[in-house]
């Protein structure tokens, strides 16, 4: 701006006294009056002109500022934009193979009416359990939470169980399950269930994480899992683990055990139950933060879900979780339809499980008469 504007006053004064120069050659006083007059008319004139092309230049050079200021003002925005919604960036591997992989549905119902495989169906059930069982008391109440602690075999057990859920390394799933807490519905949750329904329970693994997600992720205190050793050995070694506890070790059982078909056991084993569990995982970030009461604290979105309840094997209350997350049974009400709660408890019942714990009722009480929706039950 300055060094511009001052060029334009140094070029006015140049002009003006190359102009009075130009008419000062006569002698005579007549025609040096005339000659003064006319000069001066002309000075006058050609000063009009002068202002008027300066005047011009200076509009032009402001409608060129105001262009570039708008264009610059524009393209922040735009980046702010992109910035605080998130980069929107789909990642095509992901989607390329949850597209196969929930193409095994339509095929395994195909399979299940057609061949009647009822072993193979009960067992890939069971699987579904166990493996959500491995991710619900092993990398979230465990490890993500810390919210009781178990023996080695408990341990080993789990990593197992959680491996066989491919949800992840237990550490990857805790570091982005402990920024989801401690940045809920902010740009910095994986899941934030701001950005709809279909975001938080799949679409965020669809698409590039939001910039805040990876710089806050960098802030969350992980040396715990850094330092155990089950925990350590499944994130470096996650992808050969998945590939025997996720894909081989289930297919192969049936196909050993009473001689399934090798494609009825790949499809319904892993493909099946893998999609399965992976929903009834996502629905707790999804409908158990979209619909449901908030007893405990109505200012947040998390909720009180019995249908999540069945389907995350006790993780439906999620509005109490949210309200009280060190509690290890992720209720009030005990073990209430909680399965990954009465398995805490049946492994501490044999000594395998410890230190579990359990919010105070007076604690809760007065949760709920501070931040609690009144209304709900
Ligand atoms: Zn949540
Ligand atoms: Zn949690």
């Amino acid at each position: 701006m300055a060094p511009s504007l001052g060029a334009t006053v140094t070029g006015k004064s140049l002009v003006h006294q190359r102009i009075v120069g130009d008419k000062l050659p006569t002698t005579d006083a007549t025609n040096n009056t005339e000659s003064s007059q006319q000069t001066e008319k002309l000075n006058a004139s050609n000063n009009e002109a002068t202002h008027k092309s300066t005047k011009k230049q200076q509009d032009e050079h402001q409608q060129s500022t105001l262009l570039k200021r708008e264009t610059t003002s524009a393209a922040t925005t735009t980046l702010k934009t992109i910035h605080e919604s998130g980069s929107g960036e789909l990642v095509w591997r992901n989607i390329f193979l949850f597209v196969v992989l929930h193409s095994s549905i339509p095929i395994g119902i195909y399979m299940m009416w057609t061949q009647r495989p009822y072993k193979t169906m009960l067992y890939a059930l069971l699987l579904t359990y166990l493996s959500a069982l491995g991710v619900t008391a092993g990398a979230h109440r465990l490890w993500s939470h810390r919210s009781y602690k178990a023996r080695w075999p408990v341990q080993v057990l789990l990593i197992i169980l959680q491996t066989l859920a491919g949800q992840n390394s237990v550490y990857t799933w805790s570091r982005d399950h402990r920024v989801h807490h401690k940045f809920s519905e902010t740009d910095a949750d994986p899941h934030n269930i701001k950005r709809g329904f279909f975001f938080a329970h799949m679409g965020w693994l669809c698409t590039r994480k939001h910039p805040e997600v990876l710089s806050k992720g960098k802030l969350i205190d992980m040396s715990d899992l850094e330092a155990n050793p089950y925990v350590a050995f499944q994130h470096k070694h996650f992808w050969w683990m998945a590939a025997l506890f996720t894909v081989a070790v289930p297919t192969a059982i049936p196909c050993l055990m009473w001689n399934e078909r090798f494609w009825t056991s790949f499809v319904l084993s892993f493909m099946f139950r893998y999609a399965l569990a992976l929903h009834g995982t996502w629905l707790v970030n999804s409908a158990a933060h979209y619909y449901g009461s908030r007893p405990y604290d109505e200012h947040i979105e998390a909720r009180e879900s019995p249908v999540v309840i069945y389907t995350g094997v006790g993780e439906g209350f999620h509005n109490y979780h949210h309200a009280f997350p060190s509690d290890y049974s992720t209720s009030e009400f005990g073990k209430y339809l909680n399965i990954t709660t009465a398995f805490i408890d049946t492994m501490a019942s044999i000594g395998l499980v410890y230190g579990r714990r359990k919010i105070d009722a007076k604690m809760i009480l007065q949760r709920r008469a501070r931040t609690g929706d009144l209304q709900a039950s």
